[in-house]
Parts: structure tokens; sequence; C-alpha cells
């Protein structure tokens, strides 16, 4: 008895964390799994919507899942949801006064405005900190900024971050980050963007317009200087002392870089692959003979 009790323990520790596609992954599993997701509220709390299912998400099935947690949402996390508006995030603002980590990365319908409404309404309603993703939201003003940043408590002392670091963590997803929000001035072109520390130089800050980084190493590269930087497959830049360590196409010699190793077709391990342009193309050659 007492081991069923920490299974199903364990079992909902481990659906706690799960994004939302996943979670409907498992309730397909059986019964009691479905029966656990569908009471239990505490597996609701933390809401997070990545790919797949982030372009099918509405403001309507939004506004259904968080009910579920009954008003006590902490966290929302919507990553790239291209279709939720401003309207669909008040309305979850609203219904969920304990909410504190609005992680909106990519979701490129909501307005500056929108995301302002939404933090007023937090600040107002709850004393927590609220922490705040907001990367890729179109037309994000200094002044936006500066007045979100009334809103949140700006204590935390702010830690490098790098771009390797970035795409391969799930730091858009729900693990804590330092700062509080995740934009900043970028100190070249003094617009609204996430700003990338370099690992060979502490002075070397920029958004990604302003400094090309490598995305395996997150170091500088200069773009004038070709022959600091190697070609891939995804165009994706990557510094020549990390391009020699990526396996590379059969026919090309081109590699995919991390972000993208899943495009690697015919994947033999250490034999290699064949990109799926030289696959297309010795496909056409076959069909010509
Ligand atoms: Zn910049
Ligand atoms: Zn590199
Ligand atoms: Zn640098
Ligand atoms: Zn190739
Ligand atoms: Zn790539």
């Amino acid at each position: 008895m007492e081991d069923e009790g920490s299974a199903h323990e364990a079992l909902f520790y481990v659906l706690s964390y799960l994004p939302l596609h996943q979670l409907l992954i498992m309730s397909q599993v059986s019964k009691s799994i479905r029966d656990v997701i569908r009471d239990d509220i505490l597996i609701w709390l933390h809401i997070v919507v990545k790919n797949p299912l982030s372009r099918r998400l509405t403001d309507d099935i939004l506004i259904q899942i968080t009910s579920k947690a009954r008003g006590r949402l902490r966290t929302l996390a919507l990553l790239d949801c291209v279709n939720i508006t401003d309207a669909g995030i008040l309305q979850v603002v609203h219904a969920n006064r304990v909410l504190n980590k609005l992680y909106v990365p990519g979701c490129t319908r909501l307005t500056p405005g929108g995301i302002i409404r939404a933090v007023e309404r937090l600040a107002a309603q709850s004393i927590v900190f609220i922490s705040l993703k907001i990367s890729g939201i179109y037309n994000i003003s200094k002044e936006d900024l500066f007045t979100l940043q009334s809103y949140v408590s700006q204590s935390t002392q702010k830690q490098p971050i790098f771009y390797h670091n970035y795409w391969s963590s799930s730091f858009r997803s729900v693990d804590e980050h330092n700062s509080v929000i995740d934009v900043e001035i970028c100190p070249k072109c003094e617009e609204v963007k996430l700003v990338f520390d370099c690992p060979k130089e502490s002075d070397c800050r920029g958004c990604l317009q302003c400094i090309t980084r490598c995305i395996v190493c997150g170091r500088c590269i200069s773009e004038q200087d070709a022959d600091e930087q190697g070609d891939t497959l995804c165009n994706d830049s990557v510094c020549l002392d990390c391009w020699l360590c990526l396996p590379k196409c059969n026919h090309c010699n081109k590699p995919f870089c991390p972000r993208h190793t899943h495009k690697q077709l015919n994947h033999h391990g250490s034999e290699g692959f064949v990109c799926n342009v030289c696959q297309a193309k010795s496909l056409l050659v076959y069909c010509e003979e």
C-alpha cells in the first residue's frame, strides 16, 4: 500500500513538470493516469505549452486549460503560441491572482500594451515578484520596458547569458533564470532585445543583430572575416573551431548546428549522414538515368 502511495507521488511529481502535449499523451496511457491528470489540481498550476501544440493553442483553449487551476495558476509559459491575443492573456491574468511567472516568448500576436496591462494587473493583485519572458514580441519600446521594470522587483544580480546556453538549455521554458525580465536595452543598437554576453571577453555584449555568435560555444564571430566561421546546412552561425567538430553530410561536407541535428537524415552514428538537399539531388540523378 505504501508502495502504491509513493508510486502515485512519483507519477504526480513527473506529471506536474510535463509540458501540455506530453500530459495529453500521458493521459492516453491508462485510465488511472487520465483520472490523476483530470482531478489533480496541482498538475495544472504550472502550464507549459510548446511545440507541437503552440500553433494550435487559441484563446478559447487557453482559457479552458487554465481554468483547471481554479484560480491558482502560478506559471503560464506559452512558447511561440502565435494565436494567443492580449484579450486571452488578460482573461487568464484576471482569473488567477497568484500568477507570478508569465513567459510568452515568440507569442507574436501579443502587443507591448497588452503585456503592460497584464503585468500592471498582476502587480496590483499580488505581492510576490513577477518574472517575465517577452523576447520576440514586436515593437517593445524603451518606455514600455521602463514601465514593465517599474512593476517587477529588480533586486537580483544579473548573471551573464550566453547564446549557446540559451538554446541548449530550456531557458525559454520554465527554467529559473536570474533576470526577472529577459529582454533589455542592447548597448550597441539601443533597441529592446535579448542581449548576450561573450564567453571570450567581458565587454562584448549585444543583441544577435549587432554581434553574430557561434551557436555551439557562444563566442562572437566577425561578419567580415569569412575564415572565422564555417558553412552550416541550417545557416546558423558556427565558429571554425566548433565547425571542425560537428558531423558533416557525406556529400557536401556541411554540418547541422546542434539545434538542428534532428534534421539529419540517414544518420548512421559515426558514419555521418546525407543531408536532404544531397538526397534530393541523388534522387534526381537516379530518376534521369
Ligand atoms: Zn543590438
Ligand atoms: Zn564556437
Ligand atoms: Zn566577443
Ligand atoms: Zn549534403
Ligand atoms: Zn541550426
